[in-house]
């Protein structure tokens, strides 16, 4: 871990008018939860261009089911790492005004932060695709899955965009909102080529926000958007960096 580029990243948050997160799968791979492009169990099994879209949903969501029980159970057992805890730390401390996540866990939620924007939907609420019938997914068991629709006993849809579907509009709203008023942007765990995610962080940089990456190696971003690249462990770094800001403020 590079000490000078936290220092200077502790510099920059304590003296940007308003600092935002975006974080993908990378936050949450020391929680338990692999990412998709690291090679790694899960989705060698299930390659995400084959199960994670619409039309796979439609025409054999048995099959779908077999890929999202994985994850529901991975997500079911994870808890925030100290990378979440950071950013929550760092949002009580008044230094974060939102974080925007492509992920689908709801682990920043559970680790404190209040403003959570889910560019890519969520886990914890699932739909009927036939009657619209919406159920709270947090109080499933692993028993339970693949879960029914009460009503008209189709297979139920985890409310997660998968490929082939819409960004939640309030969601593409209020992001482009959050990244053009953003003066730092610190962008953590995401490989950046998940379109229109990953135009967030250009935003932002067109708007003059400095541009924090942390990431265990260089994405698209390096050198091209991001002001800096911290290269490690976000479960190491944001502590960190929280720790860095902590000693600044004195
Ligand atoms: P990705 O898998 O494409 O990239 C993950 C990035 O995180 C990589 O650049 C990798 O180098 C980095 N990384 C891995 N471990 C890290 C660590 N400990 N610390 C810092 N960086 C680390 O993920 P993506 O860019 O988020 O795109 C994948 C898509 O898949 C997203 O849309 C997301 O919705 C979905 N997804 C979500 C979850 C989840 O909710 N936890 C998990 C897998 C995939
Ligand atoms: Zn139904």
């Amino acid at each position: 871990m590079d000490h000078q580029l936290i220092h200077r990243a502790a510099k920059d948050i304590l003296h940007s008018k308003k600092t935002i997160a975006f974080t993908g799968a990378g936050i949450s791979v020391e929680s338990g939860i692999p990412d998709f492009r690291s090679a790694q169990g899960l989705w060698q099994k299930y390659d995400p261009e084959e199960y994670a879209t619409i039309d796979a949903f439609h025409s054999n969501p048995d099959k779908v089911w077999r890929m999202l029980k994985e994850m529901f159970l991975l997500i079911m057992a994870a808890k925030p790492n100290p990378a979440h805890i950071g950013l929550a730390e760092l949002e009580r401390m008044g230094l974060l005004s939102s974080v925007i996540t492509q992920n689908v866990d709801g682990l920043h939620q559970a680790a404190g932060n209040t403003n959570v924007i889910e560019f890519h939907g969520t886990h914890r609420t699932l739909s009927c695709l036939r009657c619209s019938t919406k159920i709270d997914g947090t109080s499933l068991t692993p028993e339970s899955l693949p879960p029914r629709c009460s009503h008209c006993s189709s297979l139920l849809k985890p409310d997660v965009v998968f490929f082939g579907e819409a960004i939640p509009w309030k969601a593409q709203i209020m992001s482009a909102e959050e990244s053009k008023s953003s003066t730092a942007l610190l962008v953590i765990g995401t490989s950046a080529v998940v379109y229109p995610a990953a135009t967030i962080p250009i935003t932002a940089k067109e708007g003059g926000a400095t541009v924090i990456e942390i990431n265990m190696e260089p994405t698209p971003l390096t050198d091209q958007i991001s002001d800096y690249l911290i290269r490690g462990s976000a479960g190491e770094i944001i502590p960190a960096i929280v720790e860095e800001v902590k000693k600044m403020k004195g």
